[in-house]
């Protein structure tokens, strides 16, 4: 089963469903709404960007547990300095990747 961009409407469809007051993702500027994961409950990013993050941080830092270490302002700045280098074509391709995976996505 290939998960696309069609299972990601759907996923934020569901999510709003099931809780009409959920909060927007952190991500400056993102209006899905925050990720919900049967078990570990609700993130502070939506899919993508749960998605995004997880490549970032275990595949892109040199030191992850560096990283982690940093505040959430600076590990922020950090990701989104990031993002805006890679730009949005290449993100999602790296997130349509990693969803791939059943570990990254379930519903
Ligand atoms: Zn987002």
């Amino acid at each position: 089963m290939t998960v696309n961009w069609k299972d990601f409407e759907v996923r934020y469809a569901n999510i709003r469903k099931n809780n009409p007051n959920i909060e927007n993702c952190s991500f400056e500027g993102c209006l899905n709404p925050v990720d919900i994961t049967e078990g570990m409950g609700k993130d502070t990013t939506c899919a993508f960007h749960r998605l995004l993050f997880d490549f970032w941080i275990y595949e892109v830092c040199v030191d992850p547990m560096k990283v982690i270490a940093y505040s959430k302002e600076e590990r922020r700045r950090r990701f989104t300095e990031w993002t805006n280098k890679i730009g949005i074509e290449k993100q999602k391709e790296i997130v349509l990747e990693m969803a791939q995976s059943t570990i990254n996505w379930m519903c």
